[in-house]
């Protein structure tokens, strides 16, 4: 679904132009070409896994076995683009608590599934996790624009909301 990509190849094609000085047209097509061959990213709901968050995860991990020798496997899971540890004891010390916000924010300013830096933007995620609107942290090139065409009214105003919510917000 090459279109997906359409928005961001827009921008590439006129940062490839400053950077060139090519015809717009012609960086335009360089880069929609390159975005067609991208792998389309597929987003999962609640899904931590990703390259970008799993060294954030390793970290967290080796700092919990200092603070908290013997301490039960976290449940790592994203939630609406944050990642969080799922069902995390509460009895735990501030100790815990501070490894576990640290890679929060770690995770809140990169991209989940690739190391680049990003930020909360709303994806839709893929139909084995019902298609819909969904918040992930993302860099530029695992973001996409999801197709107009596929989207029923109640899913675009629920897509409209949660940009505003999650992107357009401070
Ligand atoms: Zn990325």
């Amino acid at each position: 679904m090459p279109k997906k990509n359409r928005a961001t190849a827009a921008q590439r094609a006129r940062q490839r132009q400053a950077a060139t000085g090519e015809k717009y047209t012609t960086a335009l097509r360089a880069e929609t070409r390159a975005a067609a061959q991208r792998p389309a990213v597929v987003h999962a709901m609640f899904s931590a896994e990703g390259a970008g968050w799993a060294p954030i995860i390793q970290r967290a991990e080796r700092a919990l076995d200092e603070v908290w020798p013997g301490h039960p496997a976290p449940h790592w899971e994203e939630k609406f683009g944050d990642l969080c540890w799922k069902g995390a004891p509460w009895s735990q010390g501030p100790e815990v608590w501070a490894v576990v916000n640290q890679a929060t924010r770690e995770a809140a300013s990169t991209c989940q599934t690739c190391p680049s830096p990003g930020r909360k933007r709303v994806v839709v995620v893929g139909l084995d996790w019902g298609g819909m609107p969904w918040v992930k942290t993302c860099c530029d090139a695992c973001y996409s624009v999801p197709p107009s065409h596929v989207w029923h009214p109640f899913l675009r105003k629920e897509y409209q909301q949660l940009v505003e919510w999650y992107e357009n917000r401070g």
